[in-house]
Order: structure tokens, then sequence, then C-alpha cells
């Protein structure tokens, strides 16, 4: 069978790369994985995939692997290999010890969106029942929690409306700081698909993206907006829609606080806010503005998607809010072809926000001073839970350089490499008197750490991820753990190190405790995902089948809240020193820092970072297309090579995140949005100057 090419098993998985989330067929001989077939009854993908999911899966069985745990004293001697007992014996008396010295609140967790909705659970459980402190944040932090705070106080909680399905019923499509051929490239066939068949497109983005004019494919308007301006633009858009009446008054006196938009709509009235006003900041011709509203209220049915050119700027929060308040004017909630889609990087952002990662949010969005919901989890775990809010990521490296926060458990995020500010990341966890690393491989910040537990792959373990549609998907394991235990595994033993009383053998196990702590995932099992393949949350008494489009009824917070949304410049300025601005994002064949994708064998995932930058701002600099630049911000600077083109504008530049060797976090500030401190990684004032090399 094997010379044949015919596998002799498969195992059915889901992808570990984006928010699409989509189903794969495992294929083996024996014990090695042979090929990833997209399944075809996956309900995310039915039967396609992009080529991350399908090729890029080399890195499991990588020499690179870290598959013993290594312990050391100080971040300056070498490591050392021990046995498992050894490494979190030592990890456990460090943190203990730590807490003994500097107080309860003194050591945190940071759990990761590429590990289970199980795992994740687990380490904010490790913090509040173990630690006995809130301090437990997740790597959304730097992406998606805006998107957590702004539809949670418009529509009642942090979660897209829609499922992919919804796409085919939409007239006119908002896609407004993401692009997804890139970064969610099977959602952006469906999309494309149903553009070709004739829905209308608005692009709202700094850079011509390929959706902008693609086979077949034309954006009605392209909103090509000045980095940082979202506000000013939605808010010119919503200013359009209620001067000139066209926003739907029956959904607005049915659905919201009807006295919240009278406030809303005075406020959004005033002249300031219309496209005349705002066409010099933003840089969109106010004529634009203006048919893009009228295009996007006459149109039918209005979706809007959105990425994290919308979320990570200092007001990321507030261009959120904005968002929710089109949707609600135009009606364009609770019903095919509409609602409002944050498309979510990491294959399960939605499961680690759902999953209580957030320091002042238990399990299902329930705020931590809430005593009755304290109280659901005291009488599950067997513990009294802080009720004092705990640290955000940032925080945590701020009181750290303080000398308050000494300890952090840091499970498959390289935060070094990922977070803003990254000579301030460095300082913090050099502060640090015990770092642990759960991770694949020894990454930037193993340099900083004292413990190295070695992790286990997607393909490794199971569990369950939670997509960008709230669609909950089986992960299945396709082979032992080569590091001899999953991550869930991992956190369970540290966590009976310290003293706990945990005794999980399975991860259904785990899922038994979220569905009797979680209201919304009451009626998730195993069971039940193995009958019907995955279900989207809410899943429960009230909605057996799942949830595919959420506020149909009603807002799950009951009206829906206008919330005026006031235009505050980023402090971060362009000027004489720093004239461009430099905004990023991905390409199709990357993922991220690139942990995964750079280690696989196929040359296609070695394509470096380069800076695209305008004609006329290369000419300016002598600068020549393929030549090394240098690229300085205030925070910083790196050096890479220049890609010459118009899909930028004049005074914007734009490059990946990808390569540890461009280090695009050397240059970025620590500026962040002014509700959730996610990082303002799209807006930093830059010069390019031509360089010698790397
Ligand atoms: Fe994986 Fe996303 Fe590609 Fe699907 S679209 S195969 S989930 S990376």
């Amino acid at each position: 069978i094997i010379e044949m090419g015919i596998p002799q098993r498969s195992v059915i998985t889901t992808c570990a790369y984006c928010g699409v989330g989509c189903s794969f067929k495992a294929e083996l001989n024996g014990d090695e994985l042979v090929r990833m077939v997209p399944y075809k009854h996956g309900k995310a993908n039915r039967g396609h995939s992009c080529v991350k999911g399908r090729f890029a899966y080399g890195y499991a069985t990588h020499r690179d692997r870290i598959l013993k745990p290594m312990i050391r004293d100080r971040i300056d001697a070498p490591w050392q290999e021990v046995s498992w007992d050894e490494a979190l014996r030592f990890a456990a008396d460090k943190m203990r010890g730590l807490q003994e010295t500097y107080g309860r609140r003194s050591i945190g967790v940071i759990t990761s969106s590429r590990c289970t909705n199980e795992e994740t659970y687990l380490v904010q459980k490790l913090a509040r029942g173990v630690f006995m402190n809130n301090n437990t944040d997740t790597c959304a932090r730097v992406c998606h929690s805006p998107t957590g705070y702004g539809l949670g106080q418009t529509f009642g909680t942090s979660a897209g409306t829609q499922d992919f399905d919804s796409v085919e019923h939409t007239d006119v499509v908002i896609v407004i700081g993401a692009n997804p051929t890139d970064g969610h490239p099977v959602f952006a066939s469906r999309l494309k698909k149903r553009l070709r068949a004739g829905a209308k497109l608005i692009v709202i983005d700094p850079r011509r993206i390929d959706l902008v004019k693609s086979a077949h494919v034309r954006a009605a308007h392209h909103l090509a907006l000045r980095p940082g301006t979202n506000v000013a633009v939605v808010s010119a858009l919503a200013h359009v829609i209620v001067t000139e009446g066209l926003m739907d008054e029956g959904f607005i006196r049915d659905r919201c606080d009807w006295d919240e938009f009278l406030d809303y709509a005075a406020f959004i009235s005033d002249p300031r806010h219309s496209p005349e006003a705002t066409e010099m900041l933003t840089g969109v011709p106010a004529a634009d503005l203006r048919a893009t509203a009228r295009l996007f209220a006459n149109g039918g049915n209005g979706a809007i998607y959105y990425g994290l050119g919308v979320t990570e700027h200092s007001q990321g929060s507030t261009t959120v809010i904005g968002i929710a308040n089109l949707a609600m004017l135009t009606g364009n909630v609770g019903r095919p072809g509409v609602g409002v889609n944050p498309l979510r990087g990491q294959n399960n952002v939605q499961g680690a926000c759902d999953m209580g990662s957030f320091p002042h949010e238990l399990p299902g969005y329930r705020h931590v001073k809430g005593a009755e919901v304290r109280g659901i989890f005291e009488a599950a775990w067997g513990v009294t839970i802080d009720p004092e809010p705990g640290l955000r990521i940032p925080n945590m490296l701020d009181a750290a350089v303080d000398g308050t926060f000494k300890g952090l458990y840091c499970q498959g995020e390289d935060i070094l490499q990922s977070d803003p500010d990254t000579r301030h990341v460095a300082a913090g966890l050099a502060a640090m008197e015990c770092v642990i690393v759960h991770d694949l491989f020894l990454n930037e910040t193993a340099n900083y750490a004292h413990v190295f537990l070695p992790g286990s792959t997607f393909l490794e373990k199971d569990g369950t991820f939670t997509n960008a549609e709230r669609r909950i998907n089986r992960v299945r394991r396709v082979m032992a753990p080569r590091n001899g235990h999953a991550d869930w595994e991992v956190t369970q033993l540290l966590a009976r190190a310290m003293g706990a009383d945990w005794n999980y053998t399975h991860p259904s196990q785990i899922m038994a405790e979220i569905a009797a702590t979680t209201p919304s995932f009451a009626g998730v099992d195993y069971a039940v995902l193995e009958e019907k393949g995955s279900v989207q949350w809410p899943c429960n008494a009230e909605h057996p089948e799942g949830t595919p489009l959420m506020h149909v009824d009603g807002f799950m917070r009951g009206k829906g809240r206008f919330i005026v949304t006031e235009y505050v410049a980023t402090e971060e300025r362009t000027g004489p020193r720093f004239p461009l601005l430099l905004t990023t994002g991905r390409i199709l064949s990357q993922y991220n820092v690139g942990a995964q994708t750079r280690r696989t064998a196929n040359v296609a995932w070695h394509q470096e970072d380069v800076l695209e930058i305008h004609p006329h701002d290369a000419e300016v600099r002598g600068v020549k297309d393929g030549d090394f630049v240098r690229l300085a911000s205030r925070a910083g600077q790196t050096a890479l090579r220049a890609q010459i083109t118009d899909r930028v504008a004049p005074g914007v530049v734009y490059t990946t995140f990808h390569h540890p060797d461009t280090q695009a976090n050397v240059i970025t500030t620590d500026f962040s949005d002014w509700a959730t401190n996610c990082p303002e990684y799209k807006v930093t004032a830059v010069q390019v100057s031509l360089s010698n090399g790397p």
C-alpha cells in the first residue's frame, strides 16, 4: 500500500494557522504524516484550503524542535537538559518562592491563541486557581482585544455576528483593515465568488490590496486613507448616512437604545464629521466618502469584515465601535448577508478570548468582579478567586521593570518577537527572576528564560479550536507527542507540582468543565462534536444546534448601543526626521513571526520581508528596486530590501513581520489602544535611507 502511495489511515483535524479553521484529513503511512488533504465535509472550508494548511506542517518534525525540558539558574548560563519531573519541580519551587518573597500577585501567565480551548482554559485556571491571582493575559491582547471591548460594549458579546456562509447573501461588502487574500485565503475565495456574482465591494485600506483589483474583481471604491485615521473615515460615512436620512429608522427604534441613538445622531451630524471636513485629515476625497456611504446604505444586505488594520491602533476600540454603529444605523445585523465580522488572525483567537484568558474576565466574558460568577468557578475548582482584575501583558512588563512582577509562565507565544517595542519587552523579561517558556522551539523569548518546557504541535494533541465564525472544531491527535506530553498535560503537571489536585485524563473532561461553568458552551461536548462535526456557540438548551447568526431577535445585551466615536489623533507624529508612515501586514505563504512556516522544506516559504515604498519616495532618497534600505523610527532601526510600488501611496511605507532578522517590532512604538492596550502596530513614523546591507 505504501509503495502505491495510498495512505494506510487518516485522521480528521483542524488547521492551526488562521482563523478560518479549515478541516483536513491528515493521511499517514505508519506513523509518518504524508499528506494534509482538505476535508470536503469541513463546514468552514468545504474541501478548500490554502498553501499553509496544505503544505506547511513540516515544522512538527523539524530538527529545531526542543524535545527535552531544560533549566538554568541564570539567563547567561548554559541550558541543562533534565527530566520532566526535575524541570517541573524547579519551576514550581521558583514560582512559589517568588510568591513567598514578593507576594501572591508577583507572578502570572500568558496563554496562546495557537493552543486549544482546553489548554488556554487550563492556563487561566492555573493563574486563578493555583497562583491565586488574575494575572492572565493572551496574545489576543496584541491583535483583537479591541474587538472584545468594542463589540462587547455595543452588541453585548465579543464575537463576529455571522457564519462564513452568510457572505453568499451579501449585496455590498466593506473590507476594512484586512487583506483576506493573504490573511484568510479560503474565506477570500468565497468572498471573491460572491463579488464575481455581482456583490459590490468597498475597500478601506492605506494599501491597494489584492481585492481592490484582481481577476474579475474590482472594488467599487477604494478609500486609501492615511494610516491612523480609521475613526474619522468611519465617522464620515456615518455622518452622510445620518444627515442624508439613509438610516434604517425602523431597525434602530426596534432594536437599539433610542435615547443613545439620538445622542449619537446629534454628535455625528456635526459638520466637523462631514466628508468635506475630514478630507484633508484622512486623505480620502469627500466625493468618494459620500458615494461609499450611499452605496453601503442603499445597496441591500451590507456586511463589514475587518482585521488588524482596525484593531492595532491607539483608537482600535473606537473604530470597532464605529463599525458597529454603521451596521446598526443601516439595519445590517441579525440576518444572512449582513453583520460585523472580525477576521481573526490566529487559529484560536476567538477561543482564547472565550476561555477567560483576559485578566478581568472569567470564561464566557464575565467580569471577575462579579461575586456570582466567581462563585460558579470557586465551587467547580474548590478555591477562592481574587476579585481584583490582574495585569495585562504590557502591565506585566512595566511591573517587571519596576521590580514588582517577578515570574511568568508563557505558553506558545514569543512575546519578544511579537510584542511592540522589543527593547522594553527585553528589559521586562530580563528583570524577572523566573521565566518559563513552554514552546516548540527555542524562540527569542527563551533567551530570557530559566525553564524551557517543550511544547507539542496541533498534530500531537486532542482538543478544540474556535474559528472566526465561533465554530468549535475538533483537533484530533494524529501522532504521539514527540516531547512526551501534550500542552494541556504539561500545564496540569505544573499545577500539580505547585500543589493542585488536577486529574484530567483527556481534554474532553476539560471541555465538560467548561460547559458546566460557561452558559454559551453548555451544550458543547465531544459526543456532540463527533455527531455534528462542529458547532457554533452559543450552544446550549436554548440553541441546541448552535448559533450560525447572532443577534437575530435582539442583541445579546438587549438593546444595541450607539456610542459616540470622537477622533483623537495618534501621539505618533511624522516630522522632518521621520516623515513617512509605516504600516504592516502579512503575505500568503508566511504566518506571523514565521516560527512554523519558515521551518518547512519548501523554498516557497523562504521569502524575505521587504519594504514597499512609493516610486516618488524612493526617487527622492535615491533608492532603487531591490536596494537595501535602513528603516528607522524613534524606537529603533532595521534594514531590509526595498520594493518600489504604487500599491502604497506617497508618504506611506509597508512591510511584513515574518522574519526575526527584520525585527519589524524594533521599529514599532509603545503607543496602544486607549481601552485595551492593544499595540499600535499599524502607525509608526519612520525614515528610509540607503543602507549597505542587512
Ligand atoms: Fe489554514 Fe487558514 Fe489556510 Fe484554511 S485558510 S488552510 S485555516 S491557513
